[in-house]
């Protein structure tokens, strides 16, 4: 199963890469860290076992084996070393040859606190290079997590807390139903269509959508009271999207919402 969502997910950068010259160059870089990804969740698989687990929502977290993790830390960071932009690559050095302390510390704290701006941070790029890397273990776990039913309300997702990297329409009888995904673990919950995911807003006149022709099945959803936003990607307009990739590669979206003076509930792993 897990071979199959990173396979669906590179398939997919390849193809959107393809269509669209402006996603091209960040679809690119997606793909090669994917790829170390996908690496990294199949070493989990064997490493880890197949067993699920039963775990209280919200727990995830709890749960960090840095000695299973730390050995690939090395290769990621010369990875994307050699295919990242010139800020992030050099980041990815600066914490390659840096302390293993500062390397145990930034990833605890990440994982720990979900911290945009970990105190332990010598640079802006290292929670995302965090994020990134311990997206795969993040992954594992959720999918070899028992959890009960999630309810549609949690501004946050109910099995690790992290914040919703994107929202999905999915055909549900005559309409859709609003799904949010995890920006860490991947994981999906439902969510009611008219609140805002970053403040729980539920007035419709404060709640506004943004579409685009030449996007046609994705959508800028944005809140007046608090000025966040997030991108929708809707599966009954383009059943062949794959949310996460189709969030990456939209990326005039992001441009038009920043230049309306919204900012995203959660940067990718592009930054945007
Ligand atoms: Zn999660
Ligand atoms: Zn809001």
């Amino acid at each position: 199963m897990t071979n199959g969502k990173w396979a669906a997910r590179l398939e997919r950068a390849a193809d959107l890469a393809s269509e669209h010259t402006f996603a091209a160059e960040a679809l690119r870089f997606y793909i090669r860290i994917t790829e170390y990804q996908q690496t990294l969740a199949s070493f989990f698989d064997t490493r880890c076992g197949a067993a699920r687990k039963f775990r209280a929502p919200g727990t995830l977290r709890q749960e960090l084996d840095l000695s299973v993790l730390l050995p690939h830390l090395g290769p990621f960071l010369s990875l994307v070393e050699s295919c990242a932009p010139s800020a992030l690559a050099q980041s990815a050095r600066e914490l390659r040859e840096g302390a293993a302390t500062h390397q145990e510390e930034i990833l605890t704290e990440f994982w720990r606190a979900d911290a945009d701006a970990p105190s332990a941070a010598v640079s802006p790029a290292e929670p995302l290079l965090c994020r990134i890397f311990l997206q795969p273990y993040a992954e594992y776990l959720a999918e070899h997590t028992e959890h009960p039913p999630f309810d549609g309300t949690s501004l946050r997702c109910p099995l690790c807390s992290g914040k919703p990297q994107a929202g999905i329409l999915r055909p549900e009888g005559d309409g859709a139903k609003r799904w949010l995904l995890c920006s860490l673990c991947a994981s999906e919950w439902e969510f009611r269509r008219i609140v805002c995911p970053a403040c729980g807003e539920e007035d419709a006149q404060k709640l506004a959508v943004y579409t685009t022709g030449d996007i046609g099945h994705m959508r800028v959803e944005a809140c007046d009271t608090c000025r966040h936003y997030i991108k929708t990607v809707d599966l009954t307009q383009n059943g062949r999207a794959v949310p996460v990739v189709d969030e990456l590669a939209m990326i005039p979206l992001d441009l038009w919402a920043t230049e309306h003076g919204y900012r995203k509930i959660q940067t990718n792993v592009l930054g945007l």
